[in-house]
């Protein structure tokens, strides 16, 4: 559904553009290639692709790769697989922020020329202790009034490997009784003798995030930098950097709320020590929610792109509710997946009275909602399974599947009775007993009788047996998400392992992401990791019921 408002950045771009101030609107995503990405990046990926898209502009990926410390290679194929899912298209915008350290280390010696920025060599603490606080304004540093030519060969010997990592920085000459302490003669750039993955020793210097991204988003030509909230407080900091280093068009930083999602663990420190205590399978753990752990439980491009437009985009923060993703996913695949049988707590029913070694192909439509889908072929024989909660000896009331002397429709097949029931040494129903009425073939009598209940099964002579995961919520916040000791307070049922499910066969030519719905039970896909032609794992994505509502 479309949403006829505008929000909040598509009313400032379209001023933008309205007032001359901007062509062709130009938006990046700009990761730290140093995790993998999450729900959160997706909302800003899909914002900043879905902005260039609407508006006939261009979208840039740019991996902000300033910092040698944290980064890693093998991250920014993950992240461009993930952004590639999404579908959102850099074609041939794929950039590095480090390949501009030239022009970053240029921009910087500029500003020396100008009186506008200063080699220091206050300690750390120094410089924490002389910037003052939200109440007090800052101290000057006593290295403020050094000569430009001073500082130019200071720079000069920072940059070539003169100095130890904290021995001297790059700051910008501001204010250091602004209100704001992000303009109070911020850091620019710091030594650090680090390998960097892609500019290997040539540097020893390296730009701080509030320099360096206003330069990157101007040297791409980006029109509106769209930033998360805690970044509001660095604004008047980038437009002095585009301002002072002096670009002709400057890019215009815009912030809004992250996205946060309840239920869910998103803090990469907590994520880790899942992670690393064995309590999830890995960064891509079909409870999680890094676009590879969605993708892997069978979420689909198009139901977080459905899930980021409901939340909107505003400056207010807020929790989702998990559950509204789920209702995005279920409203993606309800009409395009096929509705399969699967017992995923089986027992056996035998129908007495079917011809022994007969298998029949019962034709199934696949989806009854959308015929676009055809049919199938489905096989049918004397002994079937069942889930087991079909069954009951004693039913309360209301109860209209099988039960002694109770008739029911196996979905898609014929009318059975129960006449009977087995049980194992433990007391556990083993085998049910049943009649069919061959005239009731397709699922209706010809005498018009009724029945109240309908239920699916499986045969069992061409069963695929499957492993299938049900997942509950990691983290219940009704519950509480703490410990009193800090820890997580998790759902110990989060994840439920049914070993012995049964399936149609057509399941067991399924590959990896492909899902169905599995009447009664939900939807569900094939997992990446543990999936085997000899062995079906299947992940439940959601079940069919809700407790969300649009
Ligand atoms: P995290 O700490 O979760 O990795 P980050 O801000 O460090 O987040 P970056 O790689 O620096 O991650 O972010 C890339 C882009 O994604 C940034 O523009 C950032 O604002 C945006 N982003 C990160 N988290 C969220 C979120 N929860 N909701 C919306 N946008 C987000
Ligand atoms: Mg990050
Ligand atoms: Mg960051």
């Amino acid at each position: 559904k479309e949403t006829v408002s505008k929000n909040f950045i598509e009313q400032m771009i379209e001023n933008d553009i309205a007032e001359g101030h901007c062509e062709t609107v130009c938006t990046r995503f700009p990761p730290e290639p140093n995790g993998y990405l999450h729900i959160g990046h997706a909302k800003s990926i899909l914002l900043n692709y879905g902005l260039a898209q609407k508006y006939g502009g261009k979208f840039n990926l740019r991996f902000d790769d300033t910092n040698p410390t944290k980064e890693k290679m093998e991250f920014v194929e993950s992240i461009k697989a993930d952004v590639a899912w999404l579908g959102a298209d850099w074609e041939d915008r794929l950039f590095f922020a480090s390949n501009y350290f030239d022009q970053m280390y240029e921009a910087a010696v500029n500003l020396i020329k100008k009186g506008k920025a200063y080699v220091c060599d206050l300690t750390a603490d120094q410089i924490r202790e002389y910037r003052g606080t939200l109440t007090e304004p800052g101290k000057n540093s006593p290295y403020r009034d050094r000569s430009v030519e001073e500082n130019l060969q200071l720079f000069e010997e920072m940059r070539a490997g003169k100095y130890a990592d904290g021995e001297k920085v790059l700051r910008a000459k501001i204010d250091m009784a602004s209100p704001n302490i992000n303009m109070r003669d911020p850091i620019i750039y710091r030594v650090a003798h680090m390998t960097h993955h892609n500019t290997g020793d040539k540097w020893c210097i390296y730009p701080m995030y509030d320099f360096a991204h206003p330069i990157e988003d101007a040297i791409e030509g980006v029109t509106h930098s769209i930033c998360t909230l805690e970044f509001e407080d660095h604004r008047p900091l980038y437009d002095w950097v585009v301002r002072e280093v002096g670009y002709e068009h400057p890019p215009k930083q815009i912030e809004f709320a992250k996205l946060y999602l309840t239920n869910v663990v998103t803090g990469k420190r907590y994520i880790k020590k899942l992670v690393e205590e064995k309590i999830v399978d890995g960064w891509d753990d079909p409870r999680l929610v890094s676009i590879a752990a969605l993708k892997r439980r069978g979420f689909t491009p198009e139901s977080i792109k459905m899930f980021v437009e409901l939340c909107g985009v505003s400056k207010a923060q807020s929790s989702v509710d998990y559950a509204m993703l789920e209702y995005c996913i279920r409203e993606d695949l309800k009409l395009k997946r096929p509705r399969m049988m699967a017992a995923l707590n089986p027992v056996k029913l035998v129908i007495d009275n079917y011809p022994e070694d007969q298998i029949e192909y019962l034709d199934v439509v696949n989806n009854l909602e959308n015929p676009e889908l055809g049919s199938r072929k489905v096989p049918f024989g004397r002994e079937l399974y069942i889930d087991r909660e079909d069954f009951m000896e004693v039913p309360p009331k209301k109860y209209f599947r099988l039960f002694p002397d109770n008739e029911v429709r196996l979905m898609n097949a014929y009318f059975v009775k129960c006449t009977g029931f087995e049980k194992d040494e433990d007391g556990n129903v083993s085998v049910i007993h049943c009649t069919y009425d061959p005239a009731s073939k397709g699922g209706n009598s010809p005498d018009g009788r009724k029945v109240k209940g309908t239920i699916h099964w499986v045969a069992a002579k061409t069963a695929v047996k499957a492993e299938v995961r049900l997942y509950e919520n990691i983290i219940d916040e009704e519950k509480g998400v703490y410990n009193e000791d800090g820890s997580l307070n998790l759902n110990p049922n989060s994840l439920t392992v049914l070993e012995e499910c049964y399936v149609e066969p057509a399941l067991g030519e399924a590959k990896a992401y492909d899902s169905f719905q599995f009447v009664r039970q939900g939807f569900f896909c094939v997992d990446s990791h543990d999936s085997t032609p000899e062995k079906p794992v299947f992940n439940r994505i959601v079940s069919l019921k809700s407790s969300f509502k649009l």
